[in-house]
C-alpha cells in the first residue's frame, strides 16, 4: 500500500493518498480544489492512477477537488448516498466497500457532525487505519451546530461506531489546526476532552451547546459548489 497525508493549509484540511502497489489505482480522501495540481503531481510522481475520489461528508468550509480532478485526470467522484448530490459518479453506502485495486476502504455511516458523514476504515498488513472526516479529530470533533448536526447524534457515532474499532487503529482526521498528524482510537478514547474519558452524552451536547463559534466564513458558497462537485459556476444561483 502506499499512503500520504497531504494538507492545504487555508482550511488546515488533510487530504489522504491510498492507493493499492500492485494495480496503481489511486483513491484521494477529501481532496481540495486549491491543491488539485499538487495532489495529480504526487499521483503521476509515484506513478499511479487516480481511479476515483470519495468525501466523507459535504464540507462547509472548503470546496472539494473532486469535479476538478474528474475533468484533468477521468477519476470518478464518490459521494454518500446520503449526500443526495447529482453530480457523481458513484455513490457510498455503509455494508458496501470500495474497491481500489485489492485494497478495501470500508465505509462507516457516521451523523452528527452531518447528516451525510461517512468514515472510512482501511485495514492493511502495517496497521488499521481510520479516516475519521469531521466526526472525530484529534482531541476534538467537528461543529454540530449547522448541516443538520446533532450533538447527541455524534455522540452515538462515536460512542457506537468509531470508538468501537480496536485501540490501535490509527486515526486519521479531515482537519488539524495543530500541526498534528495522527492519532488512535485507544488514545482518543481515553483522552479526548468532549468524547472520551467516560464523557455523557449529557455532557457532551452542554460542551457543543457552549461553544458559539462563528458561522464559517464559507459555508454559503462552499456548501453549494459541493453539492456540485466543486462546480461553482454550476453552484452560482
Ligand atoms: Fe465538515
Amino acid at each position: 500500500m502506499i499512503f500520504r497525508q497531504l494538507f492545504e493549509p487555508q482550511a488546515s484540511a488533510y487530504t489522504y493518498l491510498i492507493a493499492c502497489e500492485e494495480t496503481g489505482q489511486a483513491v484521494l480522501i477529501d481532496p481540495v480544489i486549491e491543491t488539485v495540481e499538487r495532489d495529480l503531481g504526487v499521483i503521476t510522481g509515484l506513478g499511479l492512477t487516480l481511479d476515483c475520489t470519495i468525501e466523507t461528508h459535504i464540507h462547509a468550509d472548503h470546496v472539494t477537488g473532486a469535479g476538478r480532478l474528474r475533468a484533468l485526470s477521468g477519476s470518478k467522484a464518490g459521494f454518500p448516498a446520503a449526500s443526495g448530490v447529482d453530480c457523481v459518479d458513484f455513490t457510498i453506502t455503509e455494508g458496501e466497500p470500495i474497491a481500489v485495486g485489492a485494497l478495501r476502504l470500508r465505509p462507516l455511516y457516521t451523523p452528527g457532525h452531518t447528516d451525510d458523514h461517512h468514515c472510512y476504515v482501511l485495514e492493511s498488513h502495517d496497521a488499521a487505519r481510520v479516516f475519521t472526516g469531521d466526526a472525530l479529530l484529534i482531541e476534538g470533533c467537528g461543529r454540530t451546530d449547522f448541516q443538520n448536526g446533532d450533538p447527541a447524534t455524534l455522540y452515538r457515532s462515536v460512542h457506537d461506531k468509531i470508538f468501537g474499532l480496536g485501540d490501535d487503529t490509527l486515526v486519521y482526521p479531515a482537519h488539524d489546526y495543530n500541526q498534528r498528524h495522527v492519532s488512535s482510537i485507544g488514545q482518543e478514547r481515553a483522552r479526548n476532552p468532549r468524547l472520551g474519558g467516560g464523557r455523557t452524552v449529557d455532557e457532551f451536547v452542554a460542551i457543543m451547546g457552549a461553544l458559539n463559534l462563528p458561522r464559517p466564513k464559507k459555508i454559503d458558497l462552499a456548501v453549494p459548489a459541493n453539492r456540485a462537485c466543486g462546480d461553482y459556476a454550476a453552484a452560482a444561483p
